[in-house]
């Protein structure tokens, strides 16, 4: 099989993807007062509505509404003030009324779409930038990343279908089992998807966008989009055209892409083999494949040769939903700054890196806390930004990554705000190295005291008496005469060298800026 570069150079992907989100942050499923828990005993959450027995009526949850509506509002869809609940007719047994309620041709959000910034490697796969921008020179890999529109075709409501559990078997999956059980807990839970116009180009764009969609979520607080946990899954629809051709290609829909790189390798995937189907003389059957992540490849789930026939008709249970604007604006009242407007803000206000912004507004957890570390900072905000930034990403998230307690740790306490400006503080000034804030940052989170107590305690504080550093300046000089000639020479490399010794001296405390001056003027007058 070609790989995916060369297959890119001859054709175009045409990709679209469906999102699903389970809204985990309510406590009560869409159309009764069941609880949701993940993780309950099996069937203990149910009740006549979830199971769908005779004359039980279902009650729209307002909680789930105000949540699709906050989603709509922070991917520019248009909010419909009418829309309807219709039943989609189907059997299986993770459904135990044989019909999920989902939405009609009009769905609360409309008419959506977000830009996606590309940079970097993963700005590589793109081939042909037609209908993109290049990103501007301000930003990170300027000249080879661009920004393009994702269209999102509309976000509606439905609700979730039960769990099976195939038990026995290699694979997992109901074909080899030797019986299957089902737990209808998750039944009911209100779930809303997304779906985007086919306008995603490349395995790293559609990645970036389920990315992005995402970080927006966890923002709106509305699911803990945990792919592992099944809250956010992802199913893409892929088909291939030649470059320049504007026709569509016959599609496949893929599924079981349950975390960024499957999501990432099954597209990739999918495409080389459909390159191949049709280089080939084949044709590309319309069907559903699932992604085999161990095997690295994609199998026929169902071939789809009629259109599937849900018998789709307007729930007699559920009266048209109608929002009024108050209700609309009431929501877009309580929209909270998004992960770009952060990221704007964070380069404007504090001058931060375009891709040190980027990393710290994408992490929810990460730049709330930045943000209370800057108002400790008060009218130093400004001065101690990057250094802050620099300490978030660099420690904090190494020490997060190594004790796995993950950012809420930062919400939880653990570290203070006000810790970690004045430790960044004490860098800027001069008066440790940013060495000795790596053994600082370490004593803070082991016995939580402040940075001040800590660097007298250990008498931490970096020199930066310049007479004091000139002394051993001039000593280093006259015991290596040999080397001070090379460096005379040419072999200005040996700095380093002298640098390294004053450091030794000064156990580690001496300001490596001002040691490497003094060097600098000392050697060319030795
Ligand atoms: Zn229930």
């Amino acid at each position: 099989m070609k790989d995916l570069q060369s297959v890119l150079w001859d054709w175009e992907a045409v990709i679209g993807l469906e999102v699903h989100t389970e809204l985990t942050t309510l406590n009560t499923k869409m159309f009764c007062s069941c609880p949701i828990e993940f993780g309950a005993q099996p069937n203990t959450h149910v009740c006549p509505v979830c199971l769908g027995l005779p004359g039980a009526l279902p009650v729209p949850n307002k909680a789930a509404i105000q949540s699709i509506v906050l989603a709509g509002l922070a991917t520019n869809c248009e909010i419909m003030k009418r829309s309807m609940f219709y039943r989609k007719n189907y059997f299986y047994p993770d459904m135990s009324k044989n019909y999920q309620i989902t939405q009609g041709p009009v769905a609360f959000c409309m008419h959506g779409g977000l830009n996606l910034e590309v940079s970097g490697p993963a700005a590589k796969e793109r081939l042909h930038l037609e209908g993109t921008q290049p990103l501007g020179s301000d930003g990170f890999g300027a000249m080879s990343g661009y920004t393009t529109h994702i269209g999102i075709t509309r976000i509606h409501m439905e609700e979730d279908a039960g769990k099976m559990i195939h038990v026995g078997g290699s694979s997992g999956r109901i074909t080899d089992a030797e019986y299957s059980l089902v737990d209808y807990n998750r039944c009911g839970t209100p779930l809303i998807e997304l779906v985007t116009e086919p306008d995603l180009r490349t395995p790293e764009e559609a990645r970036l966008f389920l990315q992005k969609l995402r970080q927006i979520y966890l923002t709106l607080d509305i699911s803990d989009c945990s792919m592992e946990e099944g809250s956010l899954r992802c199913d893409g629809n892929v088909s291939l055209r030649r470059r320049g051709s504007t026709e569509l290609g016959t599609k496949t829909e893929l599924k079981n892409m349950n975390s960024f790189k499957n999501l990432h390798d099954g597209l990739a995937y999918e495409i080389c083999r459909q390159a191949e189907v049709l280089e080939s003389g084949g044709t590309v059957r319309q069907e559903t494949r699932h992604w085999e992540p161990g095997a690295k490849r994609t199998i026929t789930m169902r071939v789809k040769e009629t259109a599937d026939d849900y018998r789709l008709f307007p729930d007699p249970d559920l009266a048209p939903y109608d929002l009024s604007d108050e209700f609309i604006q009431s929501v877009r009242d309580r929209l909270p700054e998004l992960p770009d407007a952060k990221k704007q803000r964070f380069i404007s206000d504090y001058g931060l890196p375009a891709a040190d912004a980027e990393n710290l507004s994408t992490d929810v957890e990460l730049s709330a806390f930045f943000d209370k570390a800057l108002r400790a900072a008060s009218s130093k905000a400004v001065a101690l930004a990057k250094p802050i930034a620099n300490l978030l990403l660099n420690d904090v998230s190494a020490w997060l990554n190594a004790s796995a307690v993950g950012s809420e740790a930062l919400i939880m306490g653990s570290i203070a705000p006000e810790g970690i400006a004045e430790l960044a503080s004490l860098t800027l000034s001069g008066e440790i190295s940013s060495k000795q804030a790596k053994e600082v940052f370490a004593a803070m989170v082991e016995t939580g005291d402040s940075p001040l107590t800590i660097v007298e305690v250990r008498g931490l504080k970096q020199v930066n008496d310049s007479s004091e550093i000139e002394r051993i300046v001039l000593g280093i000089i006259s015991r290596f005469p040999e080397k001070v000639a090379e460096y005379q020479a040419g072999k200005t490399g040996l700095i380093g060298f002298f640098v390294g010794q004053a450091m030794k001296e000064t156990s580690g405390q001496g300001n490596p800026k001002l040691i490497n001056e003094i060097f600098t003027e000392k050697l060319q007058e030795a």
